[in-house]
Order: structure tokens, then C-alpha cells, then sequence
């Protein structure tokens, strides 16, 4: 529960605290016997390996190098202590001499060792603080602990303070303490007690201090401190404290920073306790150091951060891993209990049943499931929990987003992600091997080299003899990818940097979600070609976000609904066979009736083919499909058509969806057929629009915003060629065919052969070769004449006639029958019937996923790879893959990929009444939820709506308010779901 925060602002700020956290503890220092971070058979493997193998080799000499460089070992104790400060640490409001929107981000400075007591502004290029900073003022602060500390701060003529001691008091801090694991692990390594004296230096004045570090930060959420501009750092007293704000140092304004430090801090103290440095510094100061940091930093840090707020957020695992190693390290159970109940709860009710991360972003996929990456670990082993038969589901959740990656190993842009041109070292496909090598040590494989020297040193029961390298990555990175449940879908052929990968999106709303519904984007030639831009923090966010910097349909100039998308159609291209995806969202806008896309992948060569655009719409009145350029080159726009200058078109709009980002917007009228091309970096991207009479093509710039790298003062100088094709009168069926080429393309004409009820034929040369294209998105098939007189029939969603040195292959992508005058393909088209039984979580085998169904189906592999869909008569539908078709007693069984789960929430009831509970924890999925099943203590309902963060709403009359601290569990598919399978 979030209480109003209470901040302290007198002259003297109190946040003293009357009784110590320790005051009802056991003893310290407790009995654990360390090392427990590493085990004592972990470190001599590690030992053995440094001696065996150059990457482990180089590891521990990189360390010591680091050390060495730093200039650590030459400096005395009282030097190293007079680096770790009474005062806390907190950002800038902003900087005082550009004054920029934002400025106090961490990204827009820079701080050396060679510089100590300034800080370089990255925007300015100032030098902070200057000769005209000196204070004018200093506030006193009464720390937890009784302690009264002095802030100096210098005032702007807007009474803006600035305090730069504790800016750069930040860096200098961060930098000692940083260099503390460096130590201890290079101790562990070599055996010599230099490196343990200082770190444990580092660790014992770090316990002195920090029991007077006063609760401080922004207190709101970081959006707020982005709306405001500039940062305004408070103090705070009473608990709980609020989400952004912590004890230690809070540069980065964000929860949990105790937590995070130390979590470092505990490692370094377990790693050098045994080397008896503690007893001597304790000798030499007559006290006992060791009790002093179990009771003042790890206990305390911990206690703390059991005041903080608490949600289910991508932060939960700087909690989990703090809460998990000093509850271990103390000997506290109280401890390690919170961080595995922090821990399930975001394993139950806070991924896709597909596995992936509830925010559909590679970035906070990375930060929290890295963040929880050695979970398994740090509360395994001996004494510990079984991680993984707790939850099988664990490997998966690490490695699921892999397909998410370009053929270039950049991450999908998709909603908030950083792309690595406005963010460079944002994570890409690089940043996926430590999740795969993680992976692999829980189920055994062995994939990949070393990913995390750390890691693979100490952790790793599989040898590996150097670095793992892109090429191995960029391997396991498959072509073709659908995560169903978050829906994301990729269709691809070939693997080479310069392979085509269109993808789309259709998952439901979540947090860091853009208005994208059905938006799609286009790589090749080793460039990402048709955008969406990702994650922004500058002033331009309201584009990034809007529809309308999307590759999608905007209807009547309006914003996206939150509507989640359904799968309707998915089957992978190969160099050889066309794939499709297909995906509805009828109500992305208020008066969508149909909001259908379907592209299919032609293949032309072995890591090159042309997608075919199919976008039906309707309601409201005017439709425009957008297309953007890239957004990480400069792109021109060439046609043939005349065109006149027209902004009005689209700024005019009323409620425009983000048009007024637009500018230099020439129309024309583009005919029956038109084509247009983005060119630039020798690339070039042709859209040939197809059907287009009585159409308006309006061609302008909108802000690429990437390359100005998130400097507002910049956003002006990046744009991108923006295509807006616009169809009239509320009922619109938007064909094009995008083929991405360097030198020339393999489409030389493109026709609109029939456009009959709901079907389209479209007919593509490609030199001596044609290809005719059948789509009918409703499955519903086609019947058409080809222009040499000829007949087409197709009977489901679509086919393609490939014809090529006199002969004509048939090719169905979903149907049972494609036909051109006397020739036929016949196929079964599908399967259907009903579940019998569902093996997984929700039957208590959380190591499967498995479907026992009334019809026979084929177990000769053929339905490897489809797609089963499960419906409930008025619940969701789900999608799953099928990994292969077994037997189980007489019956077929569905085996299916990817461990899905169909569990997808699960907590316990601390209140409620007729028909809706309260959960224990956050449902971050709750999107997902409505006529999904909840099932309470044997009884079952089904789920009308979630209400604030974890209010269940049940279509049911029983009385929740008997059920309080009883266990609920969210699911979705059961015994007796309609099921089909589409081929
Ligand atoms: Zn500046
Ligand atoms: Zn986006």
C-alpha cells in the first residue's frame, strides 16, 4: 500500500529513529559458516580453471589490473575511508549552465578518477562544480542514527539549490566501493591477503557510516521527475518510504539502491571472512568489525528495504537477490522467506504464458530477469530451495526472448526499447548470452562458450575453453519467431546480417507499451528499414508512443484504445516457402469494427524475399496507413507522382493522433497503382500500392528522434520520410507489396488481378517468373480469373501459384485446397474438437504442457510447429505451438513448445466479498485476465475484470470474504476447451 509521503523540511531536518533495528536481534556476528556466496568446492574449481584456461586466466588478471590501475594499493586506510562520506548522495536538480529539461539522468555526465572533485557535463561540456559555485548556504540533517550531518549547496537565482559536494561525492564513493568485489575476488582467486585487508577496509567504514544515512530521494516515480524537468531531492522519516528513495547512494532515482549495494557489499564480506582480516583490523581498532557489519550494514540494509513500498516491478529484483543472500548469510529464515515469496509471485503473476516478461521490452526483460539471474543459486544449493523444481518454468523465462533479435543482433525496438543508436551499448543480442548460459547450467545444455567470466568461472559445471562469440548467438537466433502471449511474431528467411525480417505486434497492454496495435517493421540489407522508433526519454516521447509513429492504421486522426490483439494466423517463410502472419484487433480504436492485418513473406533468394500487406478496416471514416522510414539513416522519399504542399491534410485533423509532429507534407493523387521508395545508405525499399483509386498519398518528415540520443535541443535535426496513404468512407482494404534491395529489385510489376467480397489476387513479376498471391483473411477462400482467362481457386486463407519455366507449383500457406484450372492441391485443412485433459502447472506437473484432445492427429511430425488454438466459449483465446503429437492411453496427446503455462496468475486472498477478492500481491497481467478461469479452494469462476492493481472480479455468487488466506490460481485453458489446428 502506497501512504502519502510525508517529507521533512524544517531548517534542521530530523530523521532520527528512536529504537535501532537491531534492538530485538540475535547476537552478531552470527555462526554461518562462509563462504556461502561461492562454495568452498566452487572457489578451488575456479582455482584450477584460472590455471587451465586463458578467459579465466584473463578474468582474474583483468581484475587485479583494475585494482592496480585504480591506485587502491597504495593508498592508506584512512585515505580509502576518507572517500566513503557522512553525507548521502543525490543527484543534481539539473545542470546550472544549460539548464537543460532532464538534465540530473545520470546519461548526460561524466566523472574520472583523473578529475575527482568535478563532474563533466556531457550537454555543456561544463566542469562542475565552477569557480562561481561556492556555497552559499547548507542544510543540517539528523541522520536514523543521532548523527547531525552538514549539506553544503550553492543557490541559482531561481532558488535552485545545487548541491555538489554530494554529486560528486556520488562518484568518488561509487568508485572505492565498486572496487571492493574487485578485491574480494581477486582475493579468492590468488590467496593473498592485500587484496582482503582492502576490501575489508572498503566494508568496515561503509558499517560505520551508513547507520546514519537518512532516507532520501525523489519520492515519486521517475516519470514524475521527467514531467517536472529537473530532480528535487527530499528527505524522509516515517515508513513505509516511498518507492524512489533509499538510504545509499540515490543518484540513479530508483528503488531498492540499498538492496542493490548490498547485495555487493554481503558478497565481499562472505568472500574475504574466512581470511582473517576482520580479526586483525578488529585488533587494531578494539572493536569487533565483524558484528559491526552483520548488524549495521547487512542487517540494517536489509530491514530497511522491508520499509520500502512495495510493488511487482521490474525492480523486485534488486529485493529478491538482498533479501535472499543476507537472510542466508545471517542465518536469518524471516529473510530468505520474503525474498521467495517476492520471487514466486513474480515468476506466477508476472510473465506471459509464453514465457516472456509482462512488458513487452527487450530492455526490461533484461533488467529484471537479469537481475534474478542467480536466484537459483544464491537460494539453492545445499541447505537451500530447489529453484527449479520449484519452477521449471525458470530456464525458459531466460531464454525466450532470443527470437527478438534482428539478423544484425539488434533487439526489436518494440514499445520502450532502447535502440543502440540512441542508447549505444543498450542491450542487443550480446546481452542474451549470459541469459542462455544461465539457462543451459540449470537444464544441462551446454550452447554456448563463456558468456559471464564471473559466472562460467565459479558457477558453470560445464567446461568451456574461451569467450562466447556473436557468431555462436547469432546461431541460436531462429529466423522465424511467435511469442503468442505477448504477441510478438517475426517472419524471416535466411540468417545472414543482410537477411529480411518483417515483424508484428498484437500483444496486450502493459506497462512501457506504445499505441502500436498491428504495428509491423521491416529489416534487410543490414539495416533496420521501416522503423519503430523504441524507447525515448526526451520531449518527443508523445510521438514515439502515438500510433502514429507507428507502421499500422490510424482511424480518423485519433489515438490507439488499449485493446489487446488476437492471433489469427502464424506460419514461418524459409527460402522456400512463403509464411504468413495474420492478427485482428477490432477495437484498437473506438470505432474499429475490423482491424485485420495479414502479411505474408515471398521468398525471392536465401535471405531475401518481399512481404505482401494486407490491412482491412473498418469504422470511423477516414483510414491511413503509415509507413516510416528508418530511423537510424537519412532516407529520401522518390516517386513519380505529382505532389503539392498540403500540411493541412494531416495537422488538420482534430484529436490528431501525434500528426502535428509531421511537417513538409506534400499529397498527390496516387492513381489506381502507384510506387513508392525509401532510399538511403544504398539501400532502397519499394512499396507498391495497389488499389488505391480516388485515394490520397500524403508523403511528409516526422522526427526520427533516435540519432539526436535523447538531447531535446537536438530532436530537430533527425527526421524520417513518412507515408501516409489515406482511404475514405469507412470501409478500407489497404494491399501492398514492400520489397527491401540493394541494386535491383526482383519485383518489376505488381497487379490487382480481383478484389472481390473479401478476398485479393495480386499478380507479381519477377523476371521469368510470376507468382500469383491469394489472400482472404477471414479464411473463407477465393475463386478468381487470372488475366490470361485462366481460374484460381483457393479454399482457406491463402495460397500462391509460383510460375517459372512453363511449369506451376501450387502452394497452400493455410487451406485444404488451392486449384488453378485443371491442376489441384489437396490437403486436410485442419483439425478440431474438444480437450480432455490439460497436463502441466495447473495439474500439478509444472515440468510439462501438455493436451490430451478427442481427435486422432497425425504423430507423423507434421504438426510441428502449428499453431493450437484453445477457446473457452466466452474466455480468451490462447495460442500454442506444437512441439510434437504423442500417445497417451489411446488418446492424442499435444505436446507443446516452450513449457507454456497455464497458470497465469497466482497469489492468495487477503480480502473480499460476493464475487471479487483482493490479491495478496499485484496482478501486473491483468489485461490478460478477463474469462480466464480463477479457481479457490476447489471451487471455479470465471473472471469478469481486475479492478487497481489486484482486485479479481468474479462472474460467480460465492463469498470470497470466507476464503481469506486461502491460495487462487488464474488460469486459462481446461478440460472441455474447443481446440483447432490450422495448416
Ligand atoms: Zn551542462
Ligand atoms: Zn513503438
Amino acid at each position: 500500500m502506497r501512504t502519502e509521503e510525508r517529507r521533512v523540511d524544517d531548517a534542521v531536518i530530523d530523521c532520527s529513529r528512536e529504537i535501532p533495528y537491531w534492538a530485538d536481534a540475535r547476537p552478531f556476528p552470527r555462526t554461518v559458516e562462509h563462504p556461502l556466496f561461492y562454495s568452498q568446492a566452487e572457489i578451488e574449481r575456479a582455482r584450477t580453471r584460472v590455471a587451465r584456461h586463458d578467459w579465466a586466466k584473463q578474468y582474474r588478471d583483468d581484475q587485479i589490473a583494475k585494482i592496480e590501475e585504480s591506485g587502491i594499493l597504495s593508498m592508506g586506510a584512512e585515505e580509502i575511508r576518507g572517500e566513503i562520506f557522512e553525507q548521502v548522495t543525490f543527484p543534481l536538480p539539473r545542470c546550472p549552465v544549460d539548464r537543460g529539461q532532464r538534465s540530473w539522468r545520470e546519461n548526460f555526465w561524466t566523472w574520472s578518477v583523473a578529475d575527482r572533485h568535478h563532474v563533466h557535463c556531457e550537454t555543456c561540456s561544463s566542469s562542475l562544480p565552477g569557480a562561481e559555485h561556492e556555497p552559499t548556504g547548507e542544510i543540517e540533517v539528523i541522520g536514523p542514527a543521532g548523527g547531525l550531518v552538514k549539506y553544503a549547496f550553492w543557490e541559482d537565482e531561481d532558488g535552485t539549490r545545487y548541491f555538489f559536494n554530494s554529486f560528486v561525492q556520488f562518484y568518488r564513493q561509487k568508485w572505492v566501493i565498486d572496487l571492493a568485489p574487485k578485491l574480494a575476488r581477486s582475493y579468492v582467486l590468488t590467496q593473498d591477503a592485500t587484496f582482503a585487508r582492502k576490501a575489508a577496509v572498503i566494508v568496515a567504514r561503509l558499517a560505520e557510516v551508513y547507520p546514519n544515512y537518512p532516507v532520501h530521494g525523489f519520492g515519486k516515480g521517475f516519470g514524475s521527475a521527467d514531467k517536472q524537468g529537473y530532480y528535487k531531492n527530499s528527505f524522509y522519516r516515517d515508513t513505509p518510504f516511498p518507492f524512489v528513495s533509499s538510504r545509499w547512494a540515490n543518484f540513479a532515482v530508483g528503488p531498492y539502491v540499498d538492496a542493490a549495494y548490498v547485495y555487493e557489499i554481503a558478497q565481499v564480506y562472505d568472500l574475504i571472512s574466512d581470511s582473517g582480516v576482520f580479526e586483525a583490523l578488529a585488533r587494531e581498532c578494539g572493536r569487533d568489525v565483524k558484528a559491526e557489519i552483520e548488524r549495521d550494514l547487512l542487517y540494517e540494509a536489509a530491514r530497511h528495504t522491508l520499509e520500502v513500498d512495495r510493488r511487482l516491478t521490474n525492480y523486485q529484483g534488486r529485493f529478491i537477490m538482498a533479501m535472499g543472500l543476507v537472510g542466508r548469510l545471517l542465518g536469518e529464515q524471516d529473510f530468505v522467506a520474503e525474498a521467495w515469496e517476492v520471487y514466486t509471485a513474480l515468476v506466477d503473476n508476472s510473465f506471459h504464458y509464453d514465457g516472456f516478461w509482462c512488458e513487452n521490452t527487450l530492455n526490461y526483460f533484461n533488467m529484471i530477469v537479469g537481475s534474478v539471474l542467480d536466484v537459483p543459486h544464491v537460494m539453492g544449493g545445499t541447505g537451500g530451495i530447489d529453484v527449479l523444481g520449484e519452477r521449471p518454468i525458470v530456464p525458459r523465462i531466460y531464454d525466450c526472448p532470443l527470437g527478438l533479435h534482428s539478423p544484425q543482433g539488434e533487439t526489436l525496438p518494440v514499445n520502450d526499447t532502447w535502440s543502440s543508436t540512441l542508447r549505444p551499448g543498450a542491450p542487443g543480442l550480446r546481452s542474451m548470452a549470459k541469459f542462455v548460459e544461465a539457462a543451459d547450467e540449470l537444464t544441462g545444455a551446454n550452447r554456448i562458450q563463456v558468456a559471464r567470466p564471473e559466472f562460467a568461472l565459479f558457477r558453470r559445471s560445464s567446461e568451456a575453453s574461451r569467450a562466447v562469440d556473436e557468431t555462436e548467438l547469432q546461431a541460436l537466433v531462429p529466423d522465424n519467431y511467435l511469442l503468442p502471449g505477448v504477441g510478438d511474431a517475426v517472419l524471416g528467411i535466411g540468417r545472414t546480417p543482410n537477411a529480411v525480417r518483417t515483424t508484428l505486434y498484437f500483444g496486450p497492454w502493459a506497462g512501457h507499451h506504445h499505441y502500436d496495435t498491428l504495428g509491423m517493421s521491416l529489416f534487410g540489407c543490414g539495416h533496420e528499414l521501416l522503423s519503430d522508433i523504441g524507447y525515448t526519454w526526451s520531449l518527443y516521447r508523445p510521438w514515439v508512443n502515438s500510433a502514429a509513429s507507428h507502421n499500422t492504421v490510424v482511424v480518423d486522426g485519433r489515438e490507439q484504445s488499449q485493446a489487446s490483439g488476437r492471433l489469427l494466423s502464424y506460419k514461418p517463410a524459409s527460402p522456400t516457402q512463403v509464411g504468413m502472419i495474420s492478427a485482428e484487433a477490432s477495437a484498437a480504436f473506438e470505432s474499429s469494427t475490423v482491424y485485420t492485418r495479414t502479411m505474408l513473406l515471398v521468398p525471392t533468394g536465401s535471405d531475401s524475399g518481399y512481404t505482401v500487406d494486407l490491412f482491412e478496416v473498418e469504422g470511423g471514416g477516414t483510414h491511413d496507413y503509415l509507413l516510416h522510414g528508418s530511423a537510424d539513416f537519412d532516407q529520401s522519399i522518390r516517386t513519380d507522382l505529382s505532389l503539392s504542399e498540403t500540411d493541412e491534410e494531416l495537422t488538420g485533423i482534430p484529436d490528431g493522433a501525434a500528426y502535428s509532429y509531421i511537417s513538409n507534407v506534400r499529397g498527390g493523387d496516387p492513381g489506381d497503382s502507384c510506387k513508392i521508395t525509401f532510399e538511403g545508405e544504398g539501400t532502397q525499399v519499394d512499396v507498391h500500392i495497389l488499389g488505391a483509386e480516388g485515394d490520397r498519398l500524403l508523403l511528409g518528415r516526422g522526427p526520427s528522434v533516435r540519432r539526436a540520443k535523447d538531447a531535446d535541443h537536438r530532436l530537430d535535426e533527425f527526421s524520417y520520410p513518412v507515408v501516409c496513404w489515406r482511404k475514405q468512407g469507412g470501409k478500407s482494404r489497404f494491399l501492398a507489396v514492400i520489397e527491401n534491395h540493394q541494386g535491383e529489385p526482383v519485383i518489376e510489376r505488381v497487379q490487382l488481378v480481383a478484389r472481390g467480397g473479401s478476398e485479393v489476387a495480386v499478380l507479381v513479376g519477377e523476371g521469368d517468373r510470376t507468382r500469383v498471391i491469394l489472400v482472404n483473411s477471414s479464411g473463407e477462400g477465393a475463386r478468381v480469373a487470372l488475366p490470361d482467362g485462366r481460374s484460381v481457386e483457393l479454399v482457406g486463407r491463402a495460397g500462391v501459384i509460383h510460375e517459372g519455366d512453363g511449369e506451376s507449383v501450387l502452394e497452400i500457406i493455410e487451406g485444404s485446397r488451392l486449384a488453378l484450372d485443371g491442376e489441384a492441391v489437396d490437403q486436410v485443412g485442419g483439425y478440431e474438437g474438444c480437450v480432455l485433459d490439460v497436463v502441466g502447472d495447473i495439474s500439478g506437473q509444472p515440468g510439462e504442457s501438455r493436451l490430451v484432445v478427442d481427435v486422432d492427429l497425425p504423430r507423423d511430425g507434421s504438426l510441428n510447429g502449428k499453431v493450437m488454438f484453445v477457446s473457452r466459449p466466452k474466455g480468451p483465446e490462447s495460442a500454442y505451438m506444437i512441439q510434437d503429437v504423442a500417445e497417451a492411453e489411446g488418446r492424442s496427446a499435444v505436446n507443446l513448445e516452450g513449457i507454456p503455462r497455464f497458470v497465469r496468475g497466482r497469489s492468495e486472498i487477503v480480502s473480499g466479498e460476493r464475487g471479487r477478492f483482493e490479491s495478496k500481491v499485484e496482478l501486473p497481467m491483468k489485461s490478460t485476465y478477463r474469462g480466464c478461469l480463477v479457481s479457490v479452494g476447489g471451487e471455479t469462476g470465471t473472471i469478469i475484470g481486475v479492478e487497481g492493481r489486484g482486485t479479481v472480479v468474479v462472474d460467480s455468487e460465492v463469498d470470497y470474504s470466507r476464503n481469506v488466506g486461502v491460495a487462487f490460481e488464474i488460469f486459462a485453458t481446461s478440460r472441455g476447451d474447443q481446440f483447432r489446428i490450422l495448416v
